[in-house]
């Protein structure tokens, strides 16, 4: 398992469009592919 960044343990996500293996796309962490959970505050890096 690929370990995860010190950034994303620290709680530092940086979010983005992400999807799945099975093609479904969601909002998720560009690095370690962590979910947004719903109510989850996130901020949309460009
Ligand atoms: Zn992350």
């Amino acid at each position: 398992m690929a370990k995860k960044p010190l950034r994303c343990r620290l709680g530092w996500h940086r979010w983005g469009p992400q999807h799945d293996e099975n093609g479904e796309r969601y909002l998720g962490c560009v690095r370690c592919h962590k979910r947004t959970e719903p109510g989850m505050r996130t901020r949309i890096a460009a």
